[in-house]
């Protein structure tokens, strides 16, 4: 997956597909080091293109416009995930893509993913792919109910997921994938839900985050807790994990690796991101290197940063409404606010977060 190994020195620009809150704060990262960043987003106003030096507004079908943003920039990264592998492989040949298109072909579908995952011998929920009715139906019988049925690509957040308990039907389970590709997974009874973030660098160099925990509520992240109150042989497995998958993946960038804690004390991977993550945004202002910053560097092809941990933090999502907080975080103290510039505060959209941060223990 050699992409030449190009050097980005500070001063060089950056281009970020995807114009969302993750764009948005690692072109802030950036920009602390000196680097300028393009933004490619469908939406004009979008909350990375605020922030940054340029923006090209075009559908992501748009290959003229893809060709023109990848001939403007030095290296090319990604903060949005369901975009067509084709458009990087063609943007690829014109300027390094990071991390490289196939960890997206990996990453993007469900099925893909979790064959990935077990290939390296590391556990996940026991899962069947479903592309039919009757497929739906085998899968039942092997795997028992309750059984999460999910869409296999362009799921976030719980949506196209549906839990199949012992009274429901299979059928009407089926209808809701509404003829998408699905995966049917073994419902894991787990004790709570963590997950681990590595930083690979071009040389193969990793860090990796302190393991966290992670709460949510209706299928979305609500509060990170940094560290996770977990035994610390459990957390230096996750790390490992995270870590063994990055190099398998041979990435250059970020890896965010989902994992259940099940009630005996085992790990099984849920999902994997190769981006920046909601669960990483504590380490804005718990770390000597945030998340952010770690993957403009890995991107860039510079040397990584210390990722370590000098303070304990919860993170809390800002989701609609919970906005109109921001006067009394403001004048909270050891606490921090981040907004993304989003005007419109729909329900259960992200618009910032609090960092609230505590001496080390
Ligand atoms: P996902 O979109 O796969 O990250 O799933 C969203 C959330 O649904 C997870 O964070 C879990 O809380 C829950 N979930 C997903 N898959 C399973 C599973 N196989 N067993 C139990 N809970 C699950």
């Amino acid at each position: 997956m050699s992409d030449h190994g190009r050097i980005v020195p500070p001063g060089g620009t950056i281009g970020i597909v995807g114009g969302g809150q993750l764009g948005r704060m690692a072109a802030l990262s950036a920009a602390a080091m000196g680097y300028r960043c393009h933004i490619f987003c469908p939406d004009e106003d979008s909350p990375a293109a605020q922030v940054s030096a340029q923006a090209t507004v075009a559908p992501y079908e748009d290959t003229e416009a893809l060709d023109r943003f990848a001939a403007s920039v030095d290296v090319i990264t990604y903060e949005f995930e369901n975009l067509p592998t084709a458009s990087f492989a063609r943007m690829g040949a014109v300027t390094p893509v990071r991390p490289h298109w196939r960890c997206l072909e990996t990453t993007q579908h469900r099925v893909t993913e979790k064959d990935f995952i077990n290939s390296l011998g590391i556990g996940t929920a026991p899962y069947r792919p479903v592309a039919s009715l009757d497929a739906l139906e085998k899968a039942l019988t092997a795997l028992g109910r309750p059984a999460v049925l999910k869409t296999a690509t362009m799921g976030y957040d719980g949506k196209g997921q549906v839990m199949i308990g012992a009274d429901d039907s299979a059928s009407d389970a089926f209808a809701a994938m509404n003829g998408q590709d699905a995966i049917l997974e073994g419902f894991v009874d787990f004790e709570r839900e963590v997950s681990a973030i590595v930083a690979r660098g071009i040389d193969g160099s990793t860090v990796a985050f302190d393991v966290v925990w992670n709460i949510h509520r209706n299928h979305i992240l609500a509060e990170t807790h940094a560290p996770a109150p977990i035994p610390e042989d459990l957390s230096d497995q996750a790390k490992a994990i995270a870590s063994t998958l990055a190099d398998a993946l041979d990435m250059a960038g970020l890896l965010a690796v989902e994992l259940f804690v099940t009630r005996d004390g085992k790990l099984l991977v849920n999902e994997l991101a190769a981006r920046p993550h909601n669960s990483g945004h504590w380490t804005m202002d718990a770390c000597y290197a945030s998340q952010f910053e770690q993957f403009i560097r890995a991107v860039a092809g510079v040397p990584l940063g210390d990722g370590s941990r000098h303070s304990d933090a919860v993170m809390t999502n800002l989701l609609g409404d919970d906005i109109d907080q921001w006067r009394d975080v403001l004048a909270e103290e050891n606490a921090k606010l981040h907004l993304y510039g989003k005007a419109q505060a729909r329900p259960g959209r992200k618009m910032g977060h609090v960092n609230r941060v505590f001496p080390k223990r």
